[in-house]
């Protein structure tokens, strides 16, 4: 059976839940999640639209899965490996298995983006001390990152 919802204001999509990113934590702020695809009558994949308030950010994480990123809305950056790039809608952005991300909204803009995921995955893993010691050796990333 196919299934047909409509956009609607405010970036949400017809009967469509409006979900906390994470149930709880300090290590993300302000960041709101819709699952527009739940892959359960296939393919493997979820397709889910994060937004981030601005001044916020995800968390900083890592895991096997990869991740593939069109951005819909919005400015930021994200750290994706150990570079660091700027974002605005219709990027692209690839994040391979086991590189660290963080994504953060502009100071004036939210940020939102459209997020593809193996339905099946692992868990994401934050980091421990000996890995913020080996990202803030980079100046750059040292000062973008929220933990
Ligand atoms: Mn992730």
């Amino acid at each position: 059976m196919s299934r047909h919802r409509r956009f609607r204001d405010g970036f949400r999509w017809e009967n469509v839940d409006l979900l906390e990113y994470k149930p709880q934590g300090t290590h993300f702020r302000a960041v709101m999640r819709q699952v527009l695809f739940d892959g359960a009558r296939g393919p493997g994949a979820e397709l889910r639209y994060f937004e981030i308030a601005p001044g916020g950010h995800s968390t900083l994480e890592r895991h096997r899965h990869a991740h593939a990123v069109l951005v819909l809305r919005g400015r930021g950056r994200a750290l994706a490996g150990s570079r660091i790039t700027t974002l605005e809608p219709f990027d692209l952005l690839e994040i391979g298995p086991g590189e660290w991300h963080q994504f953060r909204a502009d100071d004036d803009a939210c940020l939102g983006f459209l997020c593809l995921v193996d339905r099946e995955r692992d868990r994401p893993r934050r980091p421990d001390k000996d890995d913020l010691v080996r990202l803030r050796a980079d100046p750059a990333i040292a000062d973008f990152i929220r933990v």
